[in-house]
């Protein structure tokens, strides 16, 4: 352990006995949507590579399924046959040549399945999948076993150091685990004894064909966060089990995927989880990794500094930054691009069944498509604009040998994310503007802020322009909005005074947002223990599930969230996170209105229609959130102009701008100049 550095836990190597890890950072599973296809893997081995080079410890592959009842998708990954071997190869290789290790992760997705084949312990439904699971036969049981041995075989031909079977997330083996979804009344079913036997008998299975020397680890879920889940003593007898059994390593899960409880988003504080793992390593020899929301070598050290766990997981920030580990090590811990837990790119797209990418890092699953070469010949580059957009486009730009100057007429850099990380729950948002101040610095961007830029200006000065001045808020033509108690979400996020009933027009991303601004109760993030009681966690785990019943909130005002559609508000949001941001505001007392149609604001409030029906909202203020349109001032409108100007982002297209379209435009035009 080296004195040096301010991270000797998380860099001090880990000796299993046989193979020795070289430091206590793990790349959690993380399905890129690469790992479907063979013809992919060219891909998904440079994905790997980068974060080998960057010095993760241990890789876990996305979930490979052990046979076709186990598939996440139909013909989705798998290993089940000698012949995918040799591509699997290419990602052992990639990794070892880089001095890293990687498991392969076994996933047999059980009732969760996107397929008719499904499979589970008993004929459930889950709430979040289409398709309902046949109910195993003591014979299928017995295959599925022999599936998983044949894929941890294949595994070890192509190279990998072990395997991860995965074992939470209300995949397959968690649903044999707990009452909820295993009613059944043989072998395999009823007390715990017969439940935890598949997974049990896989593990012994699979050490007895694979030998001592090839890591096993078991990932079990410590806390299911779905009613009939199991409680903290069955959790304990398991991990014991599972240990006697042969694992070399515990991994933590929490929660399953149909959870009413976020987990992983950005509102969720760092590290929440980290006791419950902390807890289950004093009953184990083995060790413990912690995951979920362990994103800055800070809180990982922490972790590992108090024995909470052996080695912590990190899978997003791993995509956000292929090199967190070498820049902790070097001692440039503020220039890691932080994962802000926003799932946009990532979890999103893979639910969605596209590639999964990263909204700060948009070369992520995309290295060898997305390359930042180092320019043959430099060019002077104006940036004009220092947002999402403008901020990624300078980085590359400059990143490949440019030399860039970036306008930005505000006093500070950021944009957009000077407003996001007002909002509770999206503190994170610090974290890339701190990022990207220092890598302007780093790459030596010539920053020139307070400086508005007019239209022709820079003509003849640059051999590039690119324009990225980003939105401005919609102006709406309603009887009444130039009443004093209208205000736009610029002014309300930048801290104007807010009365105690308030209507919001506008429903998107933004309404949200605004909405959890107005319902805070203090600046930074929730506190801990406020936020497991507004979600009714039980960190014990000593009721089923870890739930217990929420605690009522005390709503400082009073809000109504309106859109023209029918239907609920939210429906657009991220597919991920969407359903937790509603459920803040229905705790939270909000009204959710689709289908309304304005008619004026005065002195009473805002006077809408639903359903016919003519209503007035009696509210102090009505603020707009009713999307962007591009500010255009600087667009080119001579064809000349036009070949060395080049515009992104919300100057661009307003229309279902995010930071992610803004960060990917911006970085995918620099990679061309
Ligand atoms: P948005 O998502 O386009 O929503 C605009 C809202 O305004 C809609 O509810 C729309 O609903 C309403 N609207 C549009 N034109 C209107 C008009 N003329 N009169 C009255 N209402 C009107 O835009 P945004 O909320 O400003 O968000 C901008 C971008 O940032 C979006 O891409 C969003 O996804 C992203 N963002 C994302 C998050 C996140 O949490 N993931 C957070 C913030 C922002 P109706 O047309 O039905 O009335
Ligand atoms: Fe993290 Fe968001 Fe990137 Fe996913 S998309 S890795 S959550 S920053």
């Amino acid at each position: 352990m080296s004195a040096a550095t301010p991270y000797p836990h998380l860099l001090a190597p880990l000796d299993l006995g046989f193979v020795r890890l070289r430091n206590r950072v793990v790349m959690g599973s993380m399905h890129t949507g690469l790992e479907d296809r063979l013809w992919d893997f060219g891909k998904l081995a440079a994905y790997y590579r980068e974060r080998a080079r960057g010095g993760v410890g241990l890789i876990i592959t996305g979930g490979f399924a052990p046979n076709r009842e186990g598939w996440l998708l139909p013909m989705g990954s798998s290993l089940t046959s000698s012949l995918q071997v040799p591509a699997h190869r290419r990602l052992t290789q990639a990794v070892q040549r880089e001095g890293g290790r990687i498991l392969l992760q076994i996933l047999h997705a059980g009732r969760y399945g996107y397929h008719p084949l499904v499979v589970s312990a008993s004929s459930i439904k889950s709430p979040i999948s289409w398709f309902s699971p046949r109910e195993l036969s003591e014979r299928g049981i017995l295959r599925t076993i022999a599936a998983f041995v044949r894929c941890a075989k294949l595994a070890q031909a192509a190279g990998y150091d072990g395997v991860e079977i995965m074992g939470s997330e209300g995949y397959l083996l968690n649903q044999f685990l707990c009452p909820r979804t295993n009613q059944r009344e043989d072998r395999w079913g009823g007390d715990l004894g017969n439940r935890m036997r598949l997974p049990l008998e896989i593990v012994r299975r699979i050490r007895r064909a694979v030998g001592e020397r090839f890591i096993i680890s078991y990932r079990l879920s410590l806390l299911d966060l779905v009613e009939g889940g199991n409680t903290w003593e069955d959790v304990r007898v398991v991990a014991r089990a599972l240990e006697t059994a042969g694992i070399d390593l515990l991994n933590s899960g929490i929660g399953w995927h149909e959870s009413r409880v976020p987990t992983i988003v950005t509102s969720v504080p760092r590290a929440a989880f980290a006791e419950v793992s902390a807890r289950l390593r004093r009953e184990l020899r083995v060790p413990v990794i912690a995951s979920n929301r362990i994103n800055t070598p800070e809180v990982a050290e922490q972790l590992l500094a108090q024995g909470h766990a052996d080695m912590v997981s990190m899978a997003r920030p791993l995509l956000a930054d292929p090199q967190f580990v070498q820049k902790a090590a070097a001692g440039r811990a503020e220039s890691i691009n932080t994962c802000i837990a926003c799932n946009q790119a990532c979890l999103d797209h893979a639910f969605a069944n596209r590639r999964a990418s990263c909204l700060v890092n948009p070369r992520a699953a995309f290295e060898t498509e997305l390359r930042y070469r180092k320019a043959r010949i430099p060019k002077r580059i104006a940036v004009i604009g220092a947002g999402p957009a403008g901020l990624s486009a300078a980085c590359v730009a400059a990143e490949r040998g440019h030399r860039v100057t970036l306008f930005e007429a505000a006093s500070e850099i950021g944009g957009q994310f000077n407003l996001a990380k007002r909002v509770p729950g999206k503190e994170e948002f610090h974290e890339t503007l701190r990022y990207f101040a220092v890598r302007l610095d780093e790459l030596g961007v010539d920053l020139r802020l307070n400086r508005r830029i007019e239209r022709g200006e820079l003509q003849g000065q640059y051999d590039e322009v690119i324009v990225a001045t980003g939105i401005r808020p919609r102006t709406l033509q309603l009887p009444g909005i130039g009443h004093a108690k209208v205000l736009g979400y610029l002014d309300v996020l930048r801290g104007a005074p807010v009365g105690e009933k308030v209507a919001l027009i506008g429903a998107g991303g933004i309404g949200f947002d605004v909405a959890s601004y107005l319902l805070a109760e203090r600046d930074g993030p929730q506190p801990l223990g406020e936020w497991l009681g507004q979600w009714g966690i039980d960190l014990d785990n000593s009721t089923p599930g870890g739930l217990i019943p929420p605690t009522e909130a005390q709503p400082r005002r009073q809000l109504w969230l309106l859109q023209r559609k029918a239907g609920q508000p939210g429906a657009g949001l991220g597919r991920t996170s969407g359903w937790v941001h509603r459920a803040h505001l229905k705790h939270h007392g909000v009204r959710l209105l689709g289908g309304v149609e304005y008619l004026c604001i005065d002195d009473q409030g805002l006077h809408l229609r639903i359903d016919g029906q003519q209503q007035c909202l009696a509210v102090d203020n009505v603020v707009i959130c009713a999307g962007q349109e591009p500010l255009l001032e600087l667009q080119p409108t001579q064809p000349a102009e036009n070949l060395r100007h080049h515009v992104i982002g919300g100057a661009r297209m307003a229309r279902e701008l995010d930071a992610k379209r803004a960060i990917r435009e911006g970085a995918e035009l620099a990679a061309r100049l």
